[in-house]
């Protein structure tokens, strides 16, 4: 199944259909924008943009959870990890910098920092610890959040165990990015692993309102080209549907358990992205009946020190499709993923970590 999904002959024919329909629209600029650090790394990976038309673009949008978490999160999981509590968090989640360093930096000093690769491990850590106050710094999209949900619903956080809530939610990030009156845009790839959670039935209101194509697409190189394929055919047709093209995964109704653990064990509020600002519902904390676990209604937490983005480094942009990383002065000479300057630039999902690994622009066809 994955072989015919990165086939070549597949991917050409895609190709040549993506052409021929380019052409028959007109020469104008087309962009297509995702909000998935996995889209991005098939695209860059792939050099999917080397195959497609020059007028259409895509373009990616704030698709990296860690990428998005506000310095004062950080800032205040530092606070954390340095007054006694055991820091729990995700491996790209400690190498962030904010303007009190990153969670490794803190470590380096003494703080005490625990890598984990999902919150199960948090609560293993603390079972197994039952002396030391333990925080897991929660991040991460739609596709993470169910299992702490899960977890506190089925009553197995113990109670050495509190939780720093950072989590967002994709579709309001979707709203704010069709808002942006200089960067129209023409259509839209939704991410595979989200939708898995939420459904496709989530987004038919913001294509209807938008007038604006939604696909949702996964993660093999044909799976992009067949994304942008409908948005054109869309285009072509004067529609602007929301098309679900990654049925072996994704329904229109979602993962309906994760979907109802989740409205039970959070409130859905205002949440602050990095570098993008407050936007309204697209965050989650902990619901009331659960505060007893919430670290930030236990501990007065310090308010953030500074600006979101450090000095010279365009991430906002970058994350709102406004610019490429290649267009940042810092990309790649001071800021590497080896020695990041912002947070684009730490995880695996994130666009200027991704450009500087794959190429953005990787231009197969002269291979
Ligand atoms: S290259 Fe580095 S400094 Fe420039 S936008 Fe990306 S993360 Fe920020």
């Amino acid at each position: 199944m994955t072989k015919s999904f990165q086939d070549p002959t597949v991917i050409n024919e895609l190709k040549t259909k993506i052409h021929e329909l380019s052409a028959k629209i007109g020469d104008r600029k087309i962009r297509i924008c995702h909000v998935c650090g996995t889209h991005e790394y098939t695209i860059s990976h792939w050099g999917i943009r080397s195959l497609l038309p020059k007028n259409i673009e895509v373009i990616a949008g704030p698709g990296c959870p860690v990428c998005v978490c506000p310095n004062e999160d950080i800032e205040q999981s530092i606070w954390l990890a340095k007054n006694g509590y055991v820091l729990a968090t995700f491996g790209d989640m400690s190498r962030v910098p904010s303007n009190q360093g990153s969670l490794l930096t803190a470590r380096a000093g003494g703080a005490d920092i625990r890598v984990v690769y999902s919150f199960l491990d948090a609560i293993k850590f603390a079972n197994s610890n039952p002396q030391k106050r333990v925080v897991f710094f929660s991040i991460g999209f739609e596709t993470t959040a169910p299992t702490v949900a899960i977890e506190l619903l089925n009553q197995r956080i113990p109670t050495n165990l509190f939780i720093l809530c950072a989590n967002r939610l994709v579709p309001p990030a979707m709203e704010i990015l069709l808002e942006q009156p200089e960067i129209p845009l023409d259509g839209f790839i939704a991410p595979g692993h989200v939708s898995a959670i939420t459904g496709y039935g989530i987004y038919e209101s913001i294509s209807d309102q938008h007038h604006v194509p939604i696909v949702v697409a996964g993660f093999e190189p044909a799976d992009v080209m067949f994304g942008v394929l409908a948005i054109l055919q869309q285009l072509a047709q004067s529609r602007s549907k929301t098309e679900n093209l990654y049925s072996r995964v994704v329904t229109r109704e979602g993962n309906r358990k994760a979907l109802a653990a989740m409205s039970e064990a959070y409130s859905v509020v205002d949440a602050r992205w990095r570098g993008i600002g407050i936007i309204p519902k697209s965050g989650y904390d902990l619901a009331e009946q659960f505060s007893k676990f919430n670290i930030r209604l236990k501990e007065e937490l310090p308010m953030s020190s500074g600006e979101d983005i450090p000095k010279g480094c365009k991430c906002a942009e970058v994350m709102l499709g406004k610019i490429y990383p290649e267009d940042c002065g810092l990309f790649n000479k001071k800021c590497t993923p080896e020695n990041p300057i912002g947070p684009c630039m730490v995880g695996n999902e994130g666009t200027c970590s991704i450009h500087a690994k794959y190429g953005g622009y990787l231009d197969l066809e002269e291979d």
